[in-house]
């Protein structure tokens, strides 16, 4: 992803409308990238605080909630590669008890005489 990419997907980011691959690509673009870091920490500061000022609530730690944002974010891309792997897993184990069955049914066929 290049820095344009990963200006573009900010706003998104924030507003939590990246997909599961934009995400990870994005998550992996800004902790490599001081600069996109960067923009998304003024972005962060300006929305989140906007979002206080709305609330009225006097807790300042943006900082600390943008670790929190990217923590999650990061949480969720683990959760989505786990999902992936059991999908993998599953389709493999699915498609090789199909084709046991297979071989079982042949076997019977061949006994019968049908064969
Ligand atoms: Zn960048």
């Amino acid at each position: 992803m290049t820095c344009r990419e990963a200006e573009h997907l900010i706003i998104p980011y924030i507003n939590g409308q990246l997909t599961d691959e934009e995400l990870e690509e994005f998550l992996l673009h800004v902790k490599n990238c001081s600069e996109c870091r960067e923009e998304l920490e003024i972005y962060f500061t300006v929305d989140c605080g906007i979002r206080q000022l709305d609330d009225d609530i006097g807790v300042y730690d943006i900082r600390g909630a943008l670790e929190r944002s990217l923590e999650q974010s990061w949480e969720r891309v683990r959760h989505v590669r786990m999902l992936t792997v059991l999908r993998y897993v599953f389709t493999t184990l699915s498609s090789l008890w199909l084709f046991v069955t297979f071989l079982l049914q042949l076997r019977i066929w061949w006994q019968a005489g049908i064969f």
